[in-house]
């Protein structure tokens, strides 16, 4: 069975290449082009994957996106068409798995769509409905759950204690391990003013979440320091 991606986008052309590609690629794709009746899809179909504009006429991608995380993790890749809305967006404490700037190749979209899908293992179908919200990331590869709705972080079965910056800051690493976010990034992501911190107060947190988890298991260090780049999840167990 081919699997279910809906495409919330109101521009035709657009839609109508994203449309193009995804069936090329095998997939399913349905479209519409408000918030309202994609909603109205996602509670209908087993949908696999959402790619989602953020301009949409009735509402924003990014409320759209807040509203159906309150009982929906089925993977959202974003459709941005300015470069200053990536921030935002990669804030993913919005809850979005990945995003995609316009003008974009329709193989590059295909790919991203591919690699999320791979994130996420399981795949809905009509007789299981939509993963349930908690954990929003869990597999047998990594010690982490992240439960978003709860706003904790177990590491190894363990709750962690962590303040507001540090677990955003690890809620970041966790949603993409092996994706390296600079320490710039990093501080767009935790922190509300980022403009009033320094660069090194990124490294502090971090060395007190090393701290954390190292109470658990001595013997693991799961954040890898890329010299000159910033910091990532290790990918491997
Ligand atoms: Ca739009």
């Amino acid at each position: 069975m081919r699997q279910q991606i809906l495409v919330i986008e109101d521009e035709a052309a657009i839609a109508d290449t994203i449309v193009y590609a995804l069936e090329t690629d095998g997939f399913e794709a349905v479209w519409v082009a408000t918030g309202s009746e994609g909603r109205e899809l996602l509670r209908k179909n087993a949908i696999a994957l959402i790619i989602l504009d953020i301009g949409l006429p009735d509402m924003s991608g990014i409320e759209f996106c807040k509203e159906i995380r309150q009982d929906s993790s089925v993977p959202i890749i974003f459709l941005t068409a300015r470069n200053d809305e990536i921030d935002r967006v990669v804030g993913l404490e919005i809850g979005g798995d990945d995003y995609i700037a316009k003008p974009f190749s329709p193989r590059e979209l295909t790919a991203r769509v591919k690699a999320v899908l791979r994130r996420y293992q399981t795949v809905p179908t009509p007789s299981t409905p939509l993963p349930k919200p908690v954990p929003t990331t869990s597999s047998d590869d990594t010690p982490f759950l992240l439960d978003e709705t709860r706003m904790s972080i177990s590491y190894f079965d363990v709750p962690l204690d962590l303040t507001k910056c540090e677990f955003r800051l690890l809620q970041t690493l966790i949603r993409h391990p092996g994706r390296v976010y600079s320490r710039e990034s990093l501080k767009e992501i935790a922190w509300d003013e980022p403009e009033f911190s320094l660069d090194r107060t990124v490294d502090t947190h971090i060395k007190t979440i090393r701290g954390k988890l190292r109470a658990v298991r001595p013997d693991r260090d799961p954040i890898e320091t890329r010299r000159g780049f910033g910091y990532a999840l290790r990918e491997s167990w």
